[in-house]
């Protein structure tokens, strides 16, 4: 048996999978959001860690695995999120900074006058926004009393939430390129953190953790922190890219796109490190021994946290899927835009200033015009970053391969087949990113074979476009005149 752990935005998700692939056993928990100010986003690190210990141990239990018949963990994990601890306790030393939070966004228009932009974006196929891990290791090496002092003598180190889980499970301080390449300390060419950056940044590289290849050992649990089980970490990998090997997505040039709290369309790019190009990263999708595998990436910082913030902010509708009853309940938008750049705009506009903005509102509108607008702009957002996508690739997309939360939604991938205008298909497993870290982990530990992962790969529903050019065509010009209205809202 594996178990992969998936540690989301949301909560974190424990599959059990047995030597064939079959699922066996699952449980999920949520944890906690902090929002200390407008725009920053903050998790308690040890509370990820006490839920995600409870969930495996609940999805050992639902799989029944005895003692001896686990083989190995797979991990993947929100990205770009930083924890900073102290090794010698394992204790955190501030809440973790989640890649929602723009706190740094000054500091990245600083950098880019200073002129670093080229450097960042060629060395790590990143853009200089506050998404990426760098300026918040930055931040807190700036405001956490006697951090700085702590990290330079080895009292405090960082990692992204694989590290800090790895460090958990096992005493390890490690990493995997995936999750390296999102930090903005990571040279994706070379393959090691960059010296430069990290003095840009004042960030000790000693802080960081030790990168070794996403299929391979990151270190044997403790038997005291995985429920009496002593296996190999045999696989790790940001979600996305995780996601992207679950959808078996292995050669150049197959994409996927998964609709979690943000939505991310990465394309698989081949064994050399594609130029990031205008609106898009490029980003490492794995590390197999000596071999790394690049992607494209659009990222979308906010599409399932909207419909989250229907319901625990606006508490207009009680479960995220009550939006599909809702959407379809209205024969069209009636002119309702909502753009959900909560926390700003990732790609293609990469805009930390931008904020939600709802525009078309009449005396008619109501619940069911908010839930629609947001499930469209959920479609539409991932109709700007395919359109980013296939203008570098020259080829056009064939179908879209979706996952994540809300492919449950019907209605929504409909609609965003219709606005595509290209199939999109769903597989038959839907937590494609925990399926992912799963295989990256059997393949670790010997389990599967790479042909396994693409064998495995089954289709279970498949959504056909049925919109007219004419209606799409307005509906997408329509959306980019409201996205312009939500740009650049707050003044720097
Ligand atoms: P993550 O891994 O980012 O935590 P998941 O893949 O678990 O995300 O998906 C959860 C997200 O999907 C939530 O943001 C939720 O609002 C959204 N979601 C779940 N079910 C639906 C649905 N039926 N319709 C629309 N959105 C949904």
């Amino acid at each position: 048996m594996i178990l992969a752990i998936d540690q989301g935005t949301t909560g974190s998700t424990c599959l059990v999978f047995d030597h064939d692939g079959t699922l066996q056993g699952r449980a999920y928990r949520e944890f906690t959001q902090h929002f200390p100010k407008p725009g920053w986003v903050e998790h308690d690190a040890a509370e990820i860690w006490e839920v995600t210990q409870a969930v495996a141990g609940e999805a050992l239990d639902d799989a029944g695995v005895a003692a001896g018949e686990l083989a190995a963990v797979g991990i993947t994990n929100q990205r770009e999120t930083v924890c900073v601890w102290d090794p010698s306790t394992g204790e955190p030393l501030h809440r973790a900074l989640v890649w929602q939070d723009r706190r740094t966004a000054g500091r990245c228009d600083e950098l880019r006058r200073q002129g670093h932009e080229a450097m960042v974006r060629t060395r790590t196929g990143l853009v200089l926004d506050p998404y990426f891990s760098g300026t918040k290791i930055e931040w807190l090496l700036q405001h956490v009393d006697g951090l700085a002092q702590r990290a330079a003598e080895g009292r405090a180190v960082f990692g992204t939430i694989d590290s800090w889980l790895v460090f958990k499970l096992t005493g390890e301080h490690v990493t995997d390129p995936s999750n390296a390449s999102r930090t903005l300390l990571y040279d994706i060419d070379r393959g090691q953190w960059d010296d430069d950056l990290c003095a840009l940044l004042g960030v000790p590289k000693a802080s960081l953790p030790e990168v070794r290849p996403s299929i391979g050992t990151f270190g044997t649990t403790r038997a005291d922190a995985l429920h009496g089980h002593e296996v190999p970490v045999a696989g790790i990998a940001g979600d996305q890219q995780a996601a992207l090997y679950g959808q078996a997505c292995l050669d150049p040039g197959m994409g996927k796109n998964t609709y979690g709290t943000g939505s991310f369309v990465l394309m698989n790019a081949g064994s050399a490190p594609p130029p990031a190009p205008p609106g898009l990263l490029a980003t490492v999708a794995w590390g197999i021994g000596q071999r790394t595998v690049y992607a494209l990436e659009a990222a979308i910082f906010a599409t399932g946290a909207a419909v989250q913030w229907l319901r625990d902010g606006l508490q207009i509708i009680e479960r995220a899927s009550d939006t599909e009853a809702m959407a379809r309940s209205l024969d069209s938008n009636d002119g309702v835009y909502l753009v959900p750049a909560l926390t700003g705009l990732g790609s293609p506009h990469w805009d930390p200033y931008a904020r939600g903005t709802i525009v078309g509102l009449t005396r008619g509108s109501g619940r069911a015009h908010l839930a629609r607008a947001t499930l469209e702009a959920i479609a539409y957002q991932t109709v700007d970053a395919v359109r980013a996508m296939e203008a570098v690739s020259g080829t056009p997309l064939v179908t879209l391969k979706a996952d994540g939360g809300a492919t449950a939604n019907g209605w929504l991938m409909q609609f965003q087949a219709d606005v595509l205008g290209v199939p999109v298909v769903v597989p038959e497993v839907p937590e494609t990113t925990a399926l992912g870290a799963a295989l990256l982990a059997g393949v670790g530990a010997g389990v599967f074979s790479q042909q396994h992962v693409v064998d495995h790969w089954q289709e279970r529903s498949r959504y056909e476009p049925r919109m007219g050019e004419d209606e799409r065509e307005t509906l997408l010009a329509d959306w980019q005149r409201a996205v312009a209205r939500s740009r650049g809202w707050v003044q720097a």
